[in-house]
């Protein structure tokens, strides 16, 4: 979709934000841990597998704090074998076989709507795979990607900032309805800003964001829900990456070329 930005001066960037926005939900760990590899780092995943995609590492003899506990790939690793998982407080997993650590009590992770992958000061901001790339052959015009979540599910601030745009873009009527491929424009949508001028955009909300211009935001503040207004055919949500301000489609990047160097996988 194009859209024409007439923008502002950014005023408002080191405006009062509102702090009081939800971070993700961290859990206070239940135990702690320490790993034991035999020598090389134990990697952190995003998932309980070893083929779930890589986070981060953590050193052999490193502490761990372990928030819950979680059924996955078996391991035989050089404490135990086990088919446990432990999930750290950044919502990623180690293997428990790897981890040596006392008697308490883990409790099992609920079964909720799993969190975005999480690296650093970045996090992916639906727990959601490709389902359209960023200028495909196909879609040379298409300045980010589609992220398959279901209507309603959050989104979250791919990183700290201050949103610096909520605007309803399409081409005829409302974006407090469906859209469809009819349509132009990105539906209700808002944009973050970060440190080193670059910008985020969430598009196609199932209705207005829950934040507003000028307000702060923490890494995995809910900006809005998951939903098909504007240009859209259904559900999903369209993420982009700006290496700028204002975001322009002359500055959009590739958001999985973006989250990659970052540790997180679009995939
Ligand atoms: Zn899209």
């Amino acid at each position: 979709m194009k859209r024409r930005h007439q923008r502002s001066a950014l005023a408002l960037l080191t405006a009062a934000g509102t702090l009081g926005v939800a971070a993700p939900a961290v859990a206070a760990p239940a135990a702690t841990g320490t790993v034991v590899t035999g020598g090389t780092p134990l990697n952190t995943r995003s998932g309980p597998s070893a083929t779930s995609p890589r986070i981060g590492t953590v050193e052999n003899g490193a502490t761990v704090s372990i928030v819950c506990r979680i059924a996955g790939q078996f391991i035989s690793g050089s404490v135990s074998n086990t088919g446990h998982w432990d999930r750290l407080a950044d919502n990623s997993y180690v293997s428990d076989a790897y981890v040596r650590r006392g008697d308490a009590e883990i409790p099992k992770c609920a079964a909720t709507t799993p969190m975005p992958a999480v690296t650093g000061s970045w996090m992916l901001p639906v727990p959601a795979g490709l389902v359209s790339g960023f200028r495909t052959r196909q879609r040379p015009a298409h300045d980010g990607v589609d992220l398959g979540a279901t209507r309603n599910t959050a989104i979250r601030s791919a990183s700290a900032g201050t949103v610096i745009r909520v605007v309803c873009n399409v081409s005829r009527g409302t974006c407090d309805v469906d859209g469809n491929s009819s349509l132009r424009g990105c539906g209700w949508y808002a944009e973050v800003q970060h440190a080193g001028n670059v910008v985020t955009r969430y598009c196609h909300m199932v209705r207005r964001p829950s934040v507003t211009v000028g307000q702060t935001v923490a890494r995995g503040s809910i900006l809005g829900y998951v939903g098909t207004s504007g240009a859209s055919s259904g559900p999903h949500l369209h993420f982009e990456v700006h290496a700028g301000v204002p975001a322009t489609s002359a500055n959009a990047i590739s958001p999985v070329a973006f989250m990659r160097a970052r540790g997180l996988t679009i995939r």
